[in-house]
Parts: structure tokens; C-alpha cells; sequence
């Protein structure tokens, strides 16, 4: 029997099309940026921080945007609105 690998990876390449692909990216980085927010940013070696900071820049840009509106304290007497995206926390200027 001949086993073609190509031919083989082309089919399960032409499976997943490009909007999948799209999606699989967002899912999986926003899990990451989740995973790595566990720890405090505080204790964050420098290295850490700086791949936390690609992954959430990559996120913005991958981002399939799911933007609500809250009230968040500037202090205890003031507070406002903010329209913020609940996965990349992208926010809107109105
Ligand atoms: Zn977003």
C-alpha cells in the first residue's frame, strides 16, 4: 500500500477553512491570556510579562469583539460608564 502523507495533510487542511481557523486562534488565546492572569502581576518575572503582553496584543487583534457596558469606582464618590470587550477588555471611547 502507498500511504501518501501530503495528500493526507492536504485533506484535513482543506477540513478546517480559514473562519475555523480564525476562531480555534480567539478560543485559544483568550484561554492562554485566562491561564496566564493566574498569576499576579506583581510576582511576574520580566520575561513572563513580556509574553503575557504579546499574547494580549495578539488577542486584540484576533479578537471577535463582545462589547458590554459598566459602572465601574474611580473613587468612592465618582464613578462612570466604560463599554469594555469581555475577552480582549478593548475599550470603547465614546
Ligand atoms: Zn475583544
Amino acid at each position: 500500500m502507498n500511504t501518501n502523507t501530503n495528500e493526507n495533510m492536504d485533506i484535513t487542511t482543506s477540513q478546517i477553512d480559514k473562519a475555523n481557523i480564525q476562531y480555534l486562534e480567539f478560543v485559544q488565546l483568550t484561554e492562554c491570556v485566562k491561564q496566564m492572569d493566574q498569576i499576579p502581576q506583581s510576582l511576574r518575572s520580566e520575561a513572563y510579562a513580556n509574553a503575557y503582553e504579546y499574547l494580549r496584543a495578539t488577542l486584540q487583534k484576533k479578537c471577535i469583539h463582545e462589547y458590554i457596558e459598566d459602572y465601574i469606582d474611580i473613587d468612592p464618590d465618582n464613578g462612570k460608564y466604560i463599554t469594555y470587550c469581555i475577552y480582549c477588555e478593548k475599550t470603547l471611547h465614546k
